[in-house]
């Protein structure tokens, strides 16, 4: 999968959670939530060694591979539930819902991409990276965070 789709539809999903839950939150707490989860956004793909996030730790990423395949383990709900946890534990709860949005939010995606194919083409996946980017923008212009 584009990664940029992953990171694109969880960025749109964290804006919108922090939009609805967590505008009375700390700056650096949203800051540090929209980042983790864009983080879990791509975190999932860590189970493939030629993943954008999958490159970067290589070793890992091909024994986790060949441990629980691609789309394995690291893609299911009990590992985003246990994301949540981590943090829940060390008393970051909203930390862990970012997180674990975003990687609900690739699992969403990944099931777009085999069930209809259509973002396997390049075309397709081009198109909705600008939809995508669109929506950011109408974010921000009509919904904002006022
Ligand atoms: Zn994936």
């Amino acid at each position: 999968m584009n990664y940029r789709i992953h990171i694109l539809s969880a960025s749109l999903v964290a804006l919108f959670l922090i939009k609805l839950f967590f505008l009375d939150e700390p700056i650096l707490i949203l800051t540090i939530f929209y980042i983790l989860a864009i983080f879990g956004g791509i975190l999932p793909d860590i189970d493939i060694g030629k993943s954008k996030l999958g490159k970067k730790i290589r070793p890992l990423s091909n024994i986790l591979q060949i441990i629980f395949g691609h789309r394995g383990a690291v893609h299911s709900i009990l590992f985003a539930f246990l994301a949540y946890l981590l943090f829940l534990s060390i008393g970051f709860e909203a930390f862990g819902i970012g997180l674990t949005a975003g990687i609900l939010v690739h699992m969403g995606v990944d099931v777009l991409e085999t069930k209809t194919k259509v973002l396997k083409l390049r075309i397709i996946s081009i198109i909705t990276e600008i939809i995508l980017v669109s929506l950011h923008g109408l974010f921000l212009i009509f919904i904002g965070f006022n």
